[in-house]
């Protein structure tokens, strides 16, 4: 198997992306071991993480957030160049990320599945806001009211219009290449059973994701790989 061939090949390709893709641009993995999930002992990431600890605990929610999450100087890499150069052709990147890094690139076909960190609103009052505002003071200076990204938090519902765009994509694709990823993230995952029968899919990652069948592995470094594509 030659990616480069499936992807000549392809009539429509769609990227599912996580972490992985996000590490080479200096963002942690914070589902990782190393990660920031394991950084607090006290606190599970997915309560920190929670609706109910962004309503009943707004400082933790936001020291943790800021501290963990924001690196807006942050720039895309290499696997996001290529994969804007496939899907604005013939494709569509769906994302778990939150950082903005594919839009930041220019990729205009891009669901993100989970939000991002970057649109930011006042949930008292509806405004948008600047996400600069935000990472002074999650404050509204307008109203008081409280300040949060559109980031999916534990306990939230995935966006209808996000699930609707993505379960289209996956369904028009001739191939599916999953990247940096561990996927098992529900229902992210759950995303593949709208595949067509004859969809090819790809996982590739630095560590054996031991992916359905019919999913073909290639570990290795997402980087190496995106570099080689032409
Ligand atoms: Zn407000």
């Amino acid at each position: 198997m030659d990616l480069q061939t499936e992807i000549n090949n392809a009539k429509y390709v769609v990227f599912m992306t996580g972490a992985g893709v996000s590490t080479p641009s200096g963002i942690p993995d914070y589902r990782s071991k190393n990660g920031l999930y394991t950084s607090s002992e006290e606190l599970t990431p997915e309560y920190i993480l929670s609706h109910d600890n962004l309503v009943n605990n707004p400082d933790g929610f936001y020291d943790f957030v800021i501290k963990n999450m924001y690196f807006p100087d942050a720039i895309p890499n290499v696997i996001h160049e290529k994969m804007v150069e496939i899907t604005n052709q013939k494709g569509m990147v769906i994302t778990q990320n939150v950082d903005c890094l594919h839009s930041k690139a220019g990729t205009k076909n891009l669901v993100e599945f989970h939000g991002n960190l970057y649109d930011i609103h006042c949930k008292k009052c509806g405004e948008e806001v600047d996400y600069h505002e935000y990472l002074t003071d999650y404050h509204h200076k307008k109203d008081g009211g409280l300040l949060r990204s559109s980031t999916v938090l534990y306990g939230e519902n995935i966006s209808p219009r996000a699930l609707k765009e993505s379960v289209e994509a996956i369904t028009k694709a001739d191939l599916i290449v999953i990247v940096g990823t561990s996927f098992k993230v529900y229902p992210f995952a759950n995303l593949l059973q709208y595949r067509t029968t004859d969809t090819k899919v790809i996982a590739i990652n630095k560590e054996d994701i031991e992916p359905e069948d019919g999913v073909e592995m290639i570990v290795s470094d997402a980087v190496d790989i995106f570099s080689k594509l032409k």
